[in-house]
């Protein structure tokens, strides 16, 4: 019987392979898309193809295999890549965009876990590191950015036809539903108007050209967000959760979700992870803690960020100005800087190309 060599090492194991010509592993690339036991003690990894390259995704795979089965002494791994249609993107029918490199969504399994705070504060962090960014609200249910950004009583100006411009705040394009609904507006859209909407938003809007689209999803599981996944080209998804148990079952639903529509993962944003006291610096765990490490460990993908409860934060988001850049020095900024290379980080090897 051979040994069953712990997944956690497995990880570890995986988390030291770097990309060819990159100093970053694999892992943060966001390139390893599934990690999987198997009944006799081996492991199966599916990677995602990152290059149009064959002979570099070969040399991964290799590299991968030598790490697991030489290294770590397991007897059978199997390795995958699932590949990628350079013309095409990920998926056929998607609605691609012209003059938009990559569009990266954020989504969570439920609402209020701060999936719109970490979509504002990302949007502002990459604009930060000198990179051209939109920002789609798609929350048509709950429509947060025009209030985070201060711009709630704004309204996009037509370009003539069907198209108009958005809104611009610290350097990011804005569109959302408030925009076009104002802020009492009840929303009492079903699943199809929402599909039409926010389709319409993105091919709609003249974005003019950009390195990232960030989308903020609807919460949650059902048809809306299945029919959004499966519309857009996406070329990665941030699961945000909190520590919560019942956050993290919801999380992982979503990380189903994806995979079932083969969106790609790029990893889990861990928020409200703890509470560090102002006054004694002391760590409280208000929501429990290793969430975002047990979706890591049951659906193989890695926690690309972890932002603590901060008052600022929600103060931030309440005064119209995201935290990165009214506190561009506070400590919740540099976690959203770090994640924004990370995620710069994840997209490069396709750039590579
Ligand atoms: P969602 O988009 O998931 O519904 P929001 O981003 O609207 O969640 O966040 C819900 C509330 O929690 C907001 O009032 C927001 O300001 C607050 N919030 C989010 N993340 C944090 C955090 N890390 N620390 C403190 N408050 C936060």
């Amino acid at each position: 019987m051979a040994k069953q060599v712990p997944i956690e090492a497995v990880f570890e194991a995986i988390g030291r392979v770097t990309y060819p010509g990159y100093a970053a592993d694999i892992a943060t690339l966001g390139i390893v898309e599934q990690v999987t036991p198997l009944p006799d003690g081996g492991f199966s990894v599916m990677l995602r193809q990152a290059t149009a390259r064959d002979e570099v995704m070969r040399t991964v795979a290799e590299r991968v295999h030598h790490a697991l089965a030489h290294d770590l002494g397991i007897a059978k791994v199997e390795m995958r890549v699932r590949r990628i249609d350079p013309e095409l993107g990920e998926q056929t029918g998607r609605v691609r965009l012209e003059g938009t490199k990559y569009i990266v969504a954020v989504a969570s399994g439920k609402g209020g876990v701060g999936k719109s705070t970490v979509a504002a504060n990302l949007a502002c962090a990459l604009a930060q590191l000198g990179l051209s960014v939109g920002l789609l609200d798609a929350d048509i249910y709950g429509p947060s950015i025009p209030m985070m950004f201060g711009t709630a009583d704004e309204r996009p100006k037509s370009a003539g036809g069907q198209n108009f411009y958005p809104i611009e705040k610290y350097g990011v394009k804005l569109i959302s539903i408030g925009y076009f609904l104002g802020e009492k507006a009840p929303v009492i859209w079903r699943g199809p108007m929402v599909m039409g909407a926010v389709r319409q938003f993105l091919k709609d809007t003249l974005w003019g050209t950009q390195d990232f689209l960030i989308v903020d999803l609807p919460p949650g599981t059902g048809d809306a967000q299945l029919t959004l996944a499966q519309q857009v080209a996406i070329d990665g998804v941030l699961i945000v959760t909190t520590p919560q148990d019942v956050a993290v079952l919801d999380a992982m639903r979503a990380v189903k979700m994806f995979r079932q529509v083969h969106c790609p993962l790029l990893g889990v944003v861990e928020n409200m992870s703890h509470f560090e006291c102002p006054d004694c610096g002391e760590r409280d765990e208000l929501f429990g803690r290793g969430g975002g490490d047990t979706i890591a460990m049951q659906e193989g993908i890695g926690v690309l960020g972890r932002i603590p409860i901060y008052p600022e934060l929600r103060g931030a988001g309440d005064d119209g100005m995201p935290l990165v850049i009214k506190s561009p020095a506070h400590p919740a900024s540099a976690a959203f800087l770090e994640l924004a290379r990370r995620v710069t980080a994840a997209m490069a090897p396709i750039e590579a190309n």
